[in-house]
C-alpha cells in the first residue's frame, strides 16, 4: 500500500488516558471503596471531590482529544499514522458513495481497557465499533495478535481491520444495525445467523472501499493506493479472523450455532464482492 502520513483528523489518541486501573479513576479499587463507604456514611459526595469525577463512566468517554504522556516507539507512532490515513481515506471515500447521508467519525486509540458507551472493554475483545457513540476502538496490539496468532501480516491486512470497524459505522448510519436488532427481538432463535450477516456485510464494506483504492495515481493526490499483493493480505486476514479457524484454534471443534462473524470462506468472499464490484447495493448479505 502506499500511503503519506496525514494530521491524525482522524484519531483521538486515549492510549494514555486507558488502562486497566482507569476503571477506579487512578484512585485504585481500594482508594474508591473507602471513598463511597465514606460518602455512603456522610451523605457527602466525596467522589466528585477527588477530582476527574474518580473515573465515572461519563468522565472516561470525555470528547477531548488529548491524550496524557504515553510510551511509545517509531514504529507505534508510524503505526497511528497509518490507521488515521486508512481511516480517512475511507471516510472520504464513504462521503463519495453516501453524500450527506454520511458523518464523520474518529478512531479511538487505547491501551488495554477503555469504558465505551457500550460498555467497559478489554483490548482482548479486538477492536470494535460501538452504536451508542458512534466511535470505532482500537488497541494497536491487536496487530500484533493479528500477526503472531492468526499469521495474517501486511498493512492492507490492518487496513482491513480498520475499514471493516468503519463498515460497522456506515450500517448504523444506513440503519441497517437497528433494523437487525429488531429482527433479532422477534426471533431469538436466529440471532446468530443475524450477527454474521451483519459481520459479512462490514466485511464486504471493507472491500468497497478497497476497490476505490485501486487506481494508480492516487498516491500523487496524498489519497491511499492499492499495489499488487495487497488484496490477498486482506483476503487472508479476513480469512485468518474466521469463526471457524478462531474457534478451532481455541477449542479444536467447530461450533457453527456459535458463529458470529461469519466463516473464513464467508469472510473472504463477501471482502472479494466488495472489492470486485465497489458497490454498497452489492453487499446485501440479507437476501
Ligand atoms: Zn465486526
Amino acid at each position: 500500500m502506499r500511503w503519506t502520513p496525514g494530521d491524525r483528523g482522524n484519531i483521538e489518541d486515549l492510549r494514555g488516558r486507558s488502562g486497566i486501573g482507569m476503571k477506579a479513576g487512578g484512585l485504585g479499587i481500594g482508594g474508591l471503596l473507602v471513598v463511597l463507604l465514606l460518602s455512603w456514611a456522610t451523605g457527602i459526595d466525596f467522589l466528585s471531590l477527588v477530582g476527574n469525577g474518580g473515573g465515572a463512566p461519563t468522565e472516561s468517554v470525555g470528547t477531548s482529544g488529548t491524550s496524557g504522556t504515553v510510551a511509545t516507539t517509531p514504529e507505534e507512532e508510524k503505526l497511528v499514522d497509518f490507521v488515521d490515513a486508512v481511516m480517512g481515506d475511507a471516510q472520504a471515500t464513504w462521503r463519495d458513495l453516501l453524500g450527506n447521508r454520511y458523518e464523520p467519525t474518529k478512531v479511538r486509540l487505547f491501551r488495554d481497557a477503555i469504558q465505551s458507551a457500550c460498555g467497559f472493554a478489554e483490548a482482548a475483545s479486538g477492536p470494535f465499533y460501538c452504536p451508542g457513540d458512534h466511535y470505532v476502538y482500537l488497541d494497536l496490539g491487536f496487530f500484533d495478535e493479528l500477526r503472531r496468532r492468526f499469521g495474517a501480516s501486511g498493512d492492507f491486512a490492518e487496513a482491513y481491520v480498520v475499514a471493516h470497524e468503519l463498515g460497522h459505522h456506515v450500517q448504523s448510519l444506513l440503519g441497517v444495525d437497528a433494523e437487525m436488532r429488531q429482527a433479532q427481538g422477534r426471533n431469538p432463535s436466529a440471532r446468530n445467523d443475524l450477527s454474521v450477516r451483519l459481520e459479512l456485510q462490514a466485511d464486504c464494506f471493507a472491500g468497497v472501499w478497497a476497490h476505490a483504492t485501486n487506481k494508480s495515481g492516487r498516491a500523487s493526490q496524498g489519497r491511499i493506493e492499492l499495489e499488487s499483493g495487497d488484496l490477498e493480505d486482506g483476503l487472508r486476514a479476513a480469512a485468518a479472523i474466521g469463526d471457524d479457524r478462531i474457534q478451532r484454534m481455541s477449542t479444536g471443534h467447530v461450533f457453527p450455532d456459535k458463529f458470529t462473524h461469519g466463516t473464513s470462506e464467508q469472510r473472504a468472499t463477501w471482502l472479494r464482492r466488495g472489492f470486485d464490484s465497489g458497490d454498497p447495493d452489492a453487499c446485501n448479505t440479507f437476501q
